[in-house]
């Protein structure tokens, strides 16, 4: 793992998001809530069974929404399922639906006591989403929720690939939250 801390409370690690010990990590969850392939299907490996039992019982999740899970055999205590746009062109709300994910997740860290948060490249896998445009849309929404809340401690972007990694340094340098 590469891991990168600024001065700031943002960090930017690459590596496996089901290793972090954090509070709660983050799936980039489909539709379903029931597993598939990517973060999630990692998520689900790791977490173990008694995760899709729970899953069952939330009934999906629109795209943009969060919903919150037990994190089981993972580290983290907590797994908040958001469900990215699927990009289509950047005509069908895509960059306002990945930034409501960003928010839905954040706002559940208050009611559930939530320090450290752990987020995937939401979006940007089968979805397709463009990474610079994610990785904007991402760095800004927690800058724009640190604004206003204090609760939250350190805040990690965990990327998976080498371009992903240098893509949001690259973006954390341009926009210096
Ligand atoms: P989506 O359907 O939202 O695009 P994906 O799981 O296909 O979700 O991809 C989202 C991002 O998560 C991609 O950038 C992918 O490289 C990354 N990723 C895949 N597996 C992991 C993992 N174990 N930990 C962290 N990031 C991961």
């Amino acid at each position: 793992m590469i891991d990168n801390q600024p001065e700031n409370q943002i960090k930017l690690v690459q590596g496996d998001i089901t290793q972090l010990r954090v509070d709660a990590i983050v799936n980039a969850a489909n539709c379903s809530l029931l597993g598939g392939g990517g973060v999630d299907g990692a998520i689900h490996r790791a977490a173990g069974s008694e995760l899709l039992a729970e899953c069952r019982k939330l009934r999906g999740c629109g795209t943009g929404e969060a919903k919150i899970t037990k994190g089981y055999k993972l580290p983290a205590k907590w797994i908040i399922h958001t469900v990215g746009p699927i990009w289509e062109g950047g005509d069908k709300r895509e960059e306002e639906l990945l930034a409501k994910c960003y928010r839905n997740c954040l706002a559940l860290t208050e009611i559930n006591d939530i320090k450290t948060i752990a987020f995937p490249a939401i979006s940007t896998g089968v979805y397709k989403f463009p990474l610079e445009l994610a990785a904007e849309i991402a760095i800004k929404e927690v800058s724009f929720f640190w604004e206003l809340n204090h609760h939250l401690e350190e805040i990690t972007f965990v990327t998976f690939s080498d371009r992903a990694y240098n893509v949001y340094r690259q973006v954390l340098q341009k926009l210096n939250p």
